[in-house]
């Protein structure tokens, strides 16, 4: 399940998709019986988790460079109830927060929002929460209907208007306060239990209609990696820090747990992911893109990984530290096979890895 309720099935199956629950039930791949798909070739194949062809392995993840999903067989999961129960624990540093999100990992969802603005001893503190779907008992006594409204207007301005409160605090000073409010919110709420919808849960940005205007003209842009378990205090720290030295706040944090899978092109791993959000302006556009190189040296020297879906800075040198030749080299093998003639590029897809049109 990602972070908003917009993408396609086959997007989520292109990127191999992943939630807040990545370490309890695994990435959206995980929970795919087969596919059809049009290959660049303009074959039509047909491929379950038992294909010879190595297509199911190397077709999910691989960014639409094979060819277009059709039609996929997914395996759901029932649930009693459309709500979860959330737990708010509050984390005093890196330390804390990835030690409580690893113990709670078994938990239906868990995830960490991190206060990005905190240094030095207090490096990483933040909020965890964990979400339990609840039984349908429950259900039933909860007001379904009114569940997924926004309300009106908060105060007097109309809820669809609710973008220009967030847009009043996009600039530095603000992504302190967001920071700060989220952090010492979280900590007088320390065991706070209290039932959300999965959507409230889920979905945080498309509960404010239009909240792409609040980053307009610069747009945003999030910085994922993922870092192995024994690596991310360290590497995340060091991140962290990193954006301090450049004096380039991200206006938001999250850090979740993960788990390994065996599709060729992968971003998963035993270990943990942080995405910082960054809004862009004209100002600082480049200094981000500088910023975020440095941050994959230090990814890359942990062993970290990327995740293409969120990616827009990595360079073709840092793409091929991270997947390796190996990997590099099966999925040339494949395109050449899947589409002969190029048919499949996106600006992704030419931006990291050239060599895969030559
Ligand atoms: C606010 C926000 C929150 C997000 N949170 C998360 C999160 O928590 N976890 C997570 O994993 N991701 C998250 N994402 C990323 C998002 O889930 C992925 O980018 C997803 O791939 C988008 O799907 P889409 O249908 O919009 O695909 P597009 O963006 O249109 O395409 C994505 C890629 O998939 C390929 N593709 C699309 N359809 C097909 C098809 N039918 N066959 C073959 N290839 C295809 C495209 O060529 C492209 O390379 C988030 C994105 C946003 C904007």
């Amino acid at each position: 399940m990602p972070g908003t309720m917009q993408p396609t099935v086959g997007g989520c199956l292109a990127m191999n998709i992943h939630g807040k629950n990545h370490w309890r039930v695994g990435s959206f791949g995980e929970h795919v019986i087969g596919f059809t798909a049009l290959l660049g070739n303009g074959e039509i194949v047909s491929c379950d988790k038992n294909d010879s062809s190595g297509l199911f392995h190397s077709m999910i993840g691989s960014f639409g460079m094979l060819g277009c999903f059709l039609t996929i067989t997914l395996q759901l999961k029932k649930v009693n109830s459309d709500s979860v129960e959330v737990s708010s624990l509050s984390a005093s540093n890196f330390d804390d927060l990835l030690m409580i999100i690893d113990q709670k990992k078994g938990c239906d969802y868990v995830v960490g929002w991190l206060d990005c603005v905190a240094s030095d001893a207090i490096i990483g503190r933040g909020v965890v929460h964990t979400a339990m779907y609840l039984e349908a008992v429950e259900y039933e006594n909860d007001n379904l209907i009114t569940r997924y409204d926004l309300p009106d207007k908060l105060f007097l301005l109309p809820y669809k208007y609710i973008w220009i409160i967030l847009k009043l605090f996009n600039h530095h000073i603000g992504y302190k306060i967001i920071n700060m409010l989220r952090f010492y919110s979280g900590k007088l709420r320390h065991k706070h239990i209290f039932n959300q919808s999965l959507v409230q849960f889920n979905f945080l940005l498309d509960y404010i209609p239009n909240w792409k205007r609040a980053f307009m003209p610069g747009g945003l842009v999030q910085y994922q990696c993922f870092v192995p378990f024994d690596d991310a205090i360290d590497v995340f720290t060091n991140i962290i820090n990193s954006c301090h030295q450049y004096k380039i706040i991200p206006y938001l944090g999250v850090v979740k747990r993960h788990r390994n899978d065996d599709f060729l092109i992968s971003c998963n791993l035993d270990g943990f992911s942080m995405a910082l959000d960054f809004s862009v302006t004209e100002k600082n556009r480049d200094r981000i893109s500088q910023l975020m190189s440095e941050l994959d040296e230090i990814v890359i020297d942990a062993g970290g990984r990327f995740y293409f879906a969120k990616d827009s800075n990595l360079s073709p040198d840092t793409t091929r530290s991270f997947l390796k030749k190996k990997v590099i080299q099966e999925l040339i093998n494949k395109k050449q096979d899947c589409d002969p003639y190029n048919l499949l590029q996106t600006n992704l897809s030419r931006r990291i890895l050239p060599e895969l049109h030559r």
